[in-house]
């Protein structure tokens, strides 16, 4: 490798470990400086249709949904009032800081066209599918059919999950409600007409009397009527299903890829952190029976288990990554952020250099079971983790590594 390419090389890991403190630390804006942007304009503002992933609430302020830096590495924008990282606007521009000191100038994601238009029954699109964008993957949507969990009711919602209360916040405000298979079809075929949509990710809370199969069905249908495309690129969030017998239909209703998130890995843990997951689907075993059942039926490496990453002890979630990845089933390490209203509220996540080691250790167990960079990316509702940096950053997939000599 050349001297100038190992130096882009070195120069892009700290931006990915910076992305991960951005992660960990949130960023932080004088709300007055938001009048320099367009947002649900030019710009794309934050729609809450699942959860909020702010540190705070904000349900009076619109915010920006991500920025990127010169390489084209995209950030989360997760608003912290107290992050040292924060943002400014000088000479007509937006930088980066840590404290007082300009790291370089940002750029803020564009708003999909989708977003302006509604289906048939006058829903506006943006509250339908949430978009996100990398130049080198095109669009993908997150669509949350329910905006809220029937565990809530039952006392045992995850401990991690604010999904009921960003409802309570957001929800009136942002006209976010449950979402028919109509207005995903049209709103699907709309994304792809206009926004490079390039892969459909299928999410919500707990239903009553778990009927998610039924749903997931229709709506893959009204995907396929809308788009006449059979294979739609669609990944279905779902739980563990009491008859695993019900995983063959999502395969049958079209979708490529499936995730069955376990949360933790360490049983004990299981059982507090996610109580409704243990109590309503036939606890740990079942999860783990329905993973490797749905890794027979999808394939090695179309299926995904979520791991909150910063809840239970490192070593405990990288014995679940590996185990998992001997079975074709892709553990990622999603950053635990201690979400407003959920019952972890006030708690906080590891340090920047405990994920970034998780996140080292968890790539290493990807090559050695290998797991390529799309099976990994398209296991996910948006382009724009950490891993998928880690890929695009070791394998040279950025375009800035065109301009460097060999
Ligand atoms: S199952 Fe758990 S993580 Fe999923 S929406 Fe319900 S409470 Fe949240």
């Amino acid at each position: 490798m050349s001297q100038e390419k190992d130096n882009l090389k070195n120069i892009l890991r700290g931006r990915v470990f910076l992305k991960v403190e951005v992660d960990v630390y949130g960023v932080n804006i004088d709300f007055r400086l938001l009048k320099n942007l367009d947002l649900g304009g030019k710009h794309q503002e934050q729609v809450h249709a699942l959860f909020e992933m702010d540190h705070v609430n904000h349900a009076e302020v619109k915010l920006p949904c991500d920025f990127s830096d010169e390489y084209g590495i995209i950030y989360p924008f997760h608003y912290d009032p107290r992050s040292s990282i924060n943002i400014r606007y000088e000479d007509e521009q937006f930088f980066l800081y840590r404290d007082s000191k300009q790291l370089f100038p940002i750029k803020f994601g564009l708003r999909p066209k989708f977003y302006s238009l509604k289906t048939s029954d006058g829903t506006q699109m943006s509250t339908v599918a949430m978009y996100s964008y990398n130049p080198l993957d095109g669009g993908f949507v997150n669509i949350a059919y329910s905006n809220e969990c029937s565990l809530k009711a039952l006392g045992l919602d995850c401990l991690f999950c604010n999904a009921n209360a960003t409802k309570d916040t957001y929800a009136d405000k942002e006209h976010i409600s449950w979402k028919n298979p109509r207005q995903i079809g049209e709103t699907v075929k709309a994304a792809i007409d206009l926004d490079d949509l390039q892969h459909v990710n299928i999410t919500g809370g707990f239903v009553p009397e778990r009927r998610e199969v039924d749903y997931y069905v229709d709506v893959a249908e009204a995907i396929q009527e809308e788009t006449g495309l059979e294979d739609f690129h669609g990944n279905a969030v779902i739980g563990a299903p009491a008859d695993l017998s019900i995983i063959d239909k999502y395969k049958e209703a079209g979708y490529t890829y499936i995730s069955t998130n376990l949360e933790v890995w360490d049983e004990n843990f299981f059982k507090v952190i996610c109580p409704g997951k243990h109590k309503e689907c036939g606890g740990r075993e079942n999860w783990l029976r329905s993973l490797e059942y749905e890794a027979e039926v999808f394939g090695r490496g179309h299926v995904r288990s979520s791991f909150v990453a910063g809840i239970e002890p490192k070593a405990r979630t990288l014995e679940g990554i590996e185990y998992l990845a001997e079975k074709g089933i892709i553990g990622t390490c999603g950053i635990w952020c201690p979400n407003p209203g959920s019952k972890l509220e006030g708690h906080r996540t590891p340090t920047p250099e405990w994920h970034w080691d998780l996140h080292q250790k968890t790539y290493t167990i990807y090559k050695k079971a290998g797991f390529s960079y799309h099976d990994v990316l398209y296991t996910k509702p948006a382009p724009n983790d950490v891993m998928s940096d880690i890929f695009r950053v070791e394998e040279e997939l950025l375009p800035v590594y065109k301009e460097v000599k060999e």
